[in-house]
């Protein structure tokens, strides 16, 4: 199996705050959940792969074999690496239309390409969506599709998905479980989710479980219902005792 990503003594600061300090994990090709109780830094991880400017970052990340520690976003976007927000931010004067564009490379003159329409309607989403402010206004819901409809054009070798079933109903969820379905076809992702629902969509290959920001706990999907039996404290025991040997 190839080696898409390596995190290695990953240490992320904000505000002088250690967010996350000496992480190690790797990941192979496939669909990969990431777990870890509230709070523990699972966007933060997100973002620091993503390379957001907002932390303070050391340790090295590389991307199929290369270091892309010191590349901006738009440079590792351009790598294959693409970040569905947890709470995507809205831009005021920037349509949806424009950042698809902007996505696919395309000269904003020129028409978007009709796969687009398909999508549309497999999200339940009129075409007027397009013509919107980018999130400005959206529901919890359309914030979602949003993402996902972008990440359904972008097609990246690897999707970071930061809670795409969060806040959205369940006629909702189900449409954007079938779309990470055939995303899941073409593309590596590494899905952060509280809710275990979407993972009838998308049958993931391993479980990395993050905990206080500092240990990385990797197994199969096993783990999950051992998680939802005993909670996380469970799973700390056996990375704490894993430490000690
Ligand atoms: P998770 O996604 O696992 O719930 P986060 O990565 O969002 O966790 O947050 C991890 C920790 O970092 C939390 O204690 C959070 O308050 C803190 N944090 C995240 N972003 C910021 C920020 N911009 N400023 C200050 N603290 C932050
Ligand atoms: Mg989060």
């Amino acid at each position: 199996m190839t080696e898409i990503l390596r995190v290695e003594n990953l240490r992320v600061e904000i505000k002088e705050e250690t967010i996350l300090e000496g992480l190690n994990f790797s990941l192979e090709e496939g669909v990969h959940v990431l777990l870890g109780p509230n709070g523990t830094g699972k966007s933060t991880l997100l973002g620091a792969i993503m390379g957001l400017h907002k932390y303070k970052l050391s340790g090295k990340i590389y991307f199929y074999g290369e270091d892309i520690t010191d590349l901006t976003p738009d440079q590792r976007f351009k790598k294959g690496i693409f970040l569905a927000y947890q709470l995507p931010p809205s831009v005021r004067g920037v349509r949806l239309r424009d950042i698809l564009k902007k996505i696919l490379n395309i000269d904003p003159k020129k028409e978007l390409p009709v796969e687009i329409y398909n999508y549309l309607k497999s999200l339940d989403l009129d075409e007027s969506f397009l013509e919107r402010e980018i999130n400005y206004g959206f529901s919890g819901g359309e914030r979602k599709k949003s993402e996902i409809l972008q990440l359904l054009l972008a097609k990246p070798k690897l999707a970071l998905l930061d809670e795409p079933d969060s806040g959205v109903d369940i006629d909702s969820l189900k449409l954007i479980g079938e779309a990470l379905r055939k995303i899941a076809k073409e593309s590596n992702l590494l899905i952060v989710t509280h809710n275990l629902k979407i993972l009838d969509y998308v049958a993931p290959d391993s479980v990395i479980v993050l905990l206080d920001g500092k240990f990385v706990y990797k197994d199969g999907l096993e783990i999950i219902h051992q998680i939802e039996e005993r909670g996380y404290n469970y799973v700390r025991r056996l990375v704490y005792a894993q430490n000690l040997s």
